[in-house]
């Protein structure tokens, strides 16, 4: 069975549960970005923020370069104090609230993607009072089906986010009245951990029509927004660290139809952190039950809360543990059944004490934790720390 190359060694002296960054994998991810995008000088990376805010690993992402895509204003100012400069900031989100917009507004960051007509008139009304004018792109909701789970699928009708193109006149019809905001581009985000390309072709096609809407009513668009979405290989982080950016971009250079002055935006979160990260964890109990054995960690779903929260998969391997492979129920320690890391999963025969990695924990992880049940936050370290 192979595992990750973590320093095990170290490991032993910390106490677990806690999250653990590979920060040479994330550097050699930076640089795959950029291998793929740096020949298209008008093609742009927004961190999203909500994916992993960690002190480190925001360093690395900043030094790369790369804006941040916020969703609030915490996340604004997190993306601020790590030095992004606020001209490369955007903000997506359906429910801003007035301090936030205001955060937005008095640091002069790139673009608000707003969400409805509300929204923008609020935006205008609290710039007016500024007196200033605030670049904005309409986050419209394409009706492109992502194919991955629903609670995270973001870009159909029935969902809550973006501009229905029903409404899409009565917005464009607003914008003249409205002197405070600026109509700069439009954005676009439909879903997360997209393995299939078809999904982003897709939002190319509507794209392309939805810009066709706009240069048949003279309205020039600067620039194109089409959020992120990319997955990550939760089955095989070992065999797949690094996402397929190639394929993913190409398909934009393929299959999206800018016009020669218009900047191209993404915004991606967990394929740039999902793989980097693994939760450790360390066995407490083998329980027998009547018809399995549970293995009872010390990390539960205020650790890790994706299984929990979206059935999601991640690979655990137990790092001090050469034996026969064994199935057990994969379980942590809080009063919740829902508390299951997997089911019937095979690995390595373990023991109280073993070190248990939970892969692919880069992204939506350290961030979710909780202190439910009054259990302490994960700590975290870098591979640069455990040299
Ligand atoms: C969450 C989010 C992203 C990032 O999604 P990933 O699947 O992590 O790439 C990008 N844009 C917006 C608006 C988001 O809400």
């Amino acid at each position: 069975m192979l595992k990750a190359n973590y320093p095990v060694q170290k490991f032993e002296k910390i106490e677990t549960p806690f999250y653990y960054y590979d920060l040479d994998l994330l550097r050699d991810t930076l640089k795959e970005i950029h291998r793929c995008i740096d020949k298209d000088s008008n093609y742009h990376v927004h961190y999203a923020m909500k994916a992993n805010v960690n002190a480190e690993v925001l360093r690395e992402i900043k030094n790369a370069g790369f804006g941040a895509d916020c969703v609030s204003g915490g996340e604004i100012q997190a993306a601020i104090d790590a030095g992004v400069p606020t001209d490369k900031i955007v903000f997506a989100g359906v429910g801003k609230a007035d301090w936030e917009i205001n955060l937005g507004l008095d640091n002069n960051i790139f673009c608000f993607n707003v969400e409805s007509l509300p929204e923008l008139e609020v935006i205008n009304e609290l710039a007016a009072q500024k007196g200033k004018v605030a670049q904005v792109a309409l986050r419209i909701n394409p009706n492109v089906n992502a194919n991955t789970h629903h609670y995270i699928t973001t870009g159909l009708n029935e969902n809550k986010f973006g501009i229905n193109m029903d409404d899409l006149d009565t917005v464009i019809e607003t914008f003249p009245k409205l002197k405070n905001v600026k109509l700069v581009g439009i954005h676009f985000h439909i879903g997360s951990q997209i393995t299939d390309m078809t999904s982003f072709q897709g939002l190319c096609v509507r794209v392309n029509e939805i810009q066709e809407y706009f240069t048949s009513r003279n309205i020039v668009l600067d620039h194109i927004n089409v959020g992120g979405g990319l997955g990550i290989n939760y089955e095989h982080p070992n065999h797949f660290p690094i996402p397929d950016f190639e394929a993913y971009f190409n398909v934009f250079r393929g299959h999206l139809s800018l016009k020669p002055h218009q900047t191209l935006h993404f915004e991606l979160g967990r394929s740039v952190v999902g793989q980097c990260g693994s939760l450790l964890s360390r066995v407490l109990y083998i329980k027998q039950g009547a018809t399995k054995q549970f293995a009872i960690l010390d990390a539960g779903f205020t650790d890790l809360i994706r299984p929990t929260l979206y059935q999601a998969y991640h690979r655990i391997e137990n790092l001090t543990s050469e034996a026969n492979e064994s199935e057990y129920d994969i379980v942590g320690p809080i009063c919740e059944s829902s508390d299951t890391f997997a089911k019937a999963y095979k690995m390595n025969g373990t023991k109280r004490g073993d070190i248990i990695a939970l892969r692919s924990a880069g992204a939506y992880g350290e961030i979710m934790a909780s202190r439910y049940n009054l259990r302490k936050l994960p700590k975290a370290y870098t591979s640069d720390e455990l040299k």
